[in-house]
């Protein structure tokens, strides 16, 4: 899941992101309202989650927030903000904010509030898929795979977790190295298409360890595929 970090204060914006990884998001971190608002731009379509500060330079987290919601965005936002007036909680929400947290405020609050705004959000609310014997949670970050009568955990790290999830909630598609380099890698890494093919020999490593070998299939000079046997 890709979430949108809008906050300039360094020291806050590098906690945040730090405990955000913890959860197995992918998180693009802006430090200013225009660049926050070139993000967006350019994929909002990827983003499941923002984080907006009230107070940024260029363009304030209220104002990006009005617009994406002129642009009929419904991108779930939580606000965040030094401002504790109800007058201010009222404008946050009036410009579309979802959920609005005060500074400061404990790593562990913020989490929770956005699992509740996934739990909420239309487009999230599938907190599970399963493909064939394997069962993937996003609320859980946990996936299992189910053989004979026992369902075995698979311990992922973040980013085979990710291209997992990635893959299962595009079934039937194929899939570019390219492509999950795009969704999967944060914007402006400098990291290139061995570092995915690396990622993906370790995750299939891990689903064959438990007995599941032929989950993703390789399509020579093509991408990757979920065996369409699972779908
Ligand atoms: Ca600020």
């Amino acid at each position: 899941m890709r979430i949108l970090l809008v906050e300039d204060e360094p020291d806050l914006g590098t906690a945040i992101k730090w405990a955000l990884k913890q959860e197995k998001y992918i998180v693009d971190w802006a430090q200013d309202g225009a660049e926050a608002w070139e993000f967006l731009q350019a994929q909002w379509m990827q983003y499941s989650l923002a984080i907006f500060d009230w107070m940024l330079p260029s363009m304030m987290g209220l104002e990006l927030c009005q617009r994406l919601r002129q642009h009929q965005n419904q991108l779930p936002v939580l606000m965040l903000t030094a401002r504790d007036r109800l007058q201010d909680r009222i404008a946050g929400l009036d410009a579309g904010a979802d959920d609005y947290l005060v500074k400061p405020f404990e790593m562990e609050e913020l989490l929770a509030r956005l699992r509740a705004l996934q739990r909420r959000s239309p487009d999230l609310q599938t907190q599970q898929i399963q493909l064939g014997p394997v069962l993937l949670n996003y609320t859980q970050r946990t996936v299992y795979y189910q053989q004979a009568a026992q369902s075995v955990l698979i311990l992922l790290t973040n980013k085979e977790f990710q291209l997992l999830e990635y893959f299962m909630s595009h079934p039937r598609q194929i899939v570019t190295k390219d492509q999950l380099l795009a969704q999967l890698w944060e914007s402006g890494s400098e990291v290139g298409s061995n570092v995915v093919a690396a990622q993906m020999r370790l995750l299939r490593r891990k689903l064959a360890d438990q007995g599941c070998s032929d989950l993703i299939e390789t399509l020579p000079s093509m991408g990757y595929r979920l065996n369409p046997d699972y779908v």
